[in-house]
């Protein structure tokens, strides 16, 4: 926990300690005149850490326990039967059909992991993160499994291509077949090897499917305008491409983590404590919204 001084020295606002860690009716301390700034304990990286995400609480606990959240899940995929419904409609269509999901937080559901690294206070981590995808233990997502094996009883082909690295194929076949998902097969999971950007793996469907729509978590999910770090471009982008948005492009909600997180902070690499400070000058304040 950030020592109260050292938060008034970086702007920032701070629970009271303990109220989330501890579920204890910790009193938060009045605190007489702030220590002046040299007198301020060092700001120590694990509080940093812990503060930053703990940040995230309110977003796990939405998506883990909101009625609002689930029933966006099925918003998303009751939208995404419509437009199947609507493909496979049109007598034109000669390739063979194909739907692209990405899996983590369109398909399955990590947020335990996200807890758990809120809960110590990491960042992403790959160690954790493996190990978390050896269990093989994450739940489907609301809507999503009726509506692959829709696409899969149609005869529409059904392709996973997430950022999963390719050495987690095998832990991610075992879960995807565990939760009921169809064709979850080596050859229709397109996972990342060298190129983080998913335009080629999308491009490799293309060459011999029609792509009825794309479903993800992520702007990236969809194209390659998305695959920028400026907050602007990626909202410019979206308000272009918005005709797509339940048609072509099936959106869904992720609160916890995402681009949408690290185009606050731009282009550059910041420390914990820039990041914070990204994170509260991001906000519209109501001082500027009056004018
Ligand atoms: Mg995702």
């Amino acid at each position: 926990m950030l020592k109260r001084s050292a938060a008034i020295a970086l702007g920032l606002t701070l629970l009271a300690p303990n109220t989330i860690f501890a579920a204890t009716a910790a009193t938060p301390a009045t605190p007489a005149t702030p220590a002046a700034p040299a007198a301020a304990p060092a700001v120590q990286s694990e509080d940093l850490g812990l503060e930053l995400t703990k940040q995230f609480l309110m977003a796990d606990a939405w998506f883990q326990n909101s009625g609002e959240a689930k029933a966006l899940y099925y918003q998303g995929y009751n939208l995404a039967s419509l437009m199947l419904d609507k493909d496979l409609a049109d007598k034109t269509v000669t390739k063979k059909r194909a739907v692209i999901v990405d899996v983590d937080e369109t398909v399955l559901d990590n947020s335990p992991n996200n807890v758990r690294m809120m809960m110590e206070g990491k960042e992403f981590n790959p160690d954790s993160w493996n190990e978390w995808v050896g269990l093989a233990q994450a739940k489907a997502l609301p809507g999503a499994v009726e509506f692959l094996n829709k696409a899969d009883q149609n005869g529409v082909d059904v392709y996973y291509v997430s950022n999963r690295t390719v050495d987690q194929i095998p832990a991610t076949i075992k879960n995807l077949q565990a939760a009921g998902f169809p064709q979850a097969v080596e050859s229709h999971l397109l996972f990342k090897d060298d190129v983080s950007s998913k335009e080629p793996r999308r491009q490799q469907i293309e060459q011999d499917h029609h792509i009825v729509l794309l479903v993800g978590d992520n702007l990236v999910d969809f194209a390659q305008v998305f695959e920028t770090k400026n907050q602007a471009d990626r909202n410019k982008a979206v308000d272009e491409l918005k005709e797509k948005f339940g048609q072509s492009f099936i959106i869904l909600p992720n609160p916890m983590y995402g681009d949408w997180e690290t185009a606050l902070y731009g282009e550059q690499k910041l420390t914990q404590e820039q990041k914070l400070q990204a994170r509260e000058a991001a906000l519209t304040s109501y001082e500027s919204a009056k004018k």
